[in-house]
């Protein structure tokens, strides 16, 4: 089953076309890596199915809803970004809180959910810290805690680990992979790196000037004569 389908979808900004006729099903419970040079149209993909951009024409479904006009936040879809977007005048548990606090869980709930959350990330010895007091892997640790206590459908990574250094991209990626199985949830994810495609992807599509040139797994891609 298809949990995130493009049927013709394109994004224009004034006459410019970003995205004509895009076409793309993302099945329940993948890990879709969606790799191409810089201004294919990587990010504006995650956003569309974020609903952080509107989609220009066509349908945008997940699940079974065609959430071309639904706000953001009842998508229930959780985005991870490149340079983590945390709060910086908030702790680490107020950050990971924050999302449910909007959207009116009782406290004793969030309190729970952060407690456990932070326990499989293991930032339970930080959650009093503020983010300019952690390391570049704690804060996407953080960030991706936030995501997770909202139980979200879906999971969006845009380039989640190009800030980090090679020793804790290599960390993070083995914890990404774990995070996916663990959760047992849709993962969508953008990289520039080829070995991130490859080691995290059941399928990758590869992007071109705003078109699919190519879809296949890793071994299909990457591993034929
Ligand atoms: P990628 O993530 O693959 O690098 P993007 O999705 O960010 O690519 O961008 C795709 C294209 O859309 C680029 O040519 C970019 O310049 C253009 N673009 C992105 N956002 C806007 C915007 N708000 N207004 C106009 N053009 C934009
Ligand atoms: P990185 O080089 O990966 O960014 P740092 O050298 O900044 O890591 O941090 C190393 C350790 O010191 C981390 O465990 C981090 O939590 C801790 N740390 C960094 N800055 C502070 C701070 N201002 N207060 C308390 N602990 C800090």
């Amino acid at each position: 089953m298809a949990q995130v389908k493009f049927e013709n979808v394109s994004k224009r900004y004034g006459s410019t076309s970003i995205l004509e006729n895009f076409n793309l099903e993302i099945r329940d419970k993948e890990f879709l890596v969606l790799v191409g040079p810089s201004g294919c149209g990587k990010s504006t993909t995650l956003r569309m199915i974020a609903g952080l951009e509107t989609v220009s024409s066509g349908k945008l479904l997940i699940g079974d809803t065609i959430v071309n006009k639904v706000a953001p936040r009842d998508r229930n879809i959780a985005m991870v970004f490149q340079d983590y977007a945390l709060y910086p005048h908030l702790t680490v548990a107020d950050n990971m809180a924050f999302g449910l606090k909007m959207q009116g869980v009782p406290k004793q709930e969030i309190q729970d959910k952060v407690s456990d959350v932070s326990k499989t990330l293991g930032l339970e010895e930080l959650l009093q810290r503020k983010p300019k007091q952690l390391s570049g892997g704690q804060r996407q640790r953080v960030a991706i805690g936030r995501a997770i206590v909202r139980n979200p459908k879906v999971f969006l990574f845009d380039e989640p680990l190009s800030n980090l250094d090679a020793k804790l991209r290599v960390q993070m990626r083995v914890e990404i992979s774990r995070l996916h199985k663990t959760l047992n949830t849709t993962i969508v994810y953008v990289t520039h790196d080829q070995i991130e495609a490859m080691t995290l992807a059941d399928r990758i599509v590869v992007m071109k000037d705003g078109y699919i040139q190519q879809v296949g797994t890793p071994i299909e891609l990457y591993e034929k004569p």
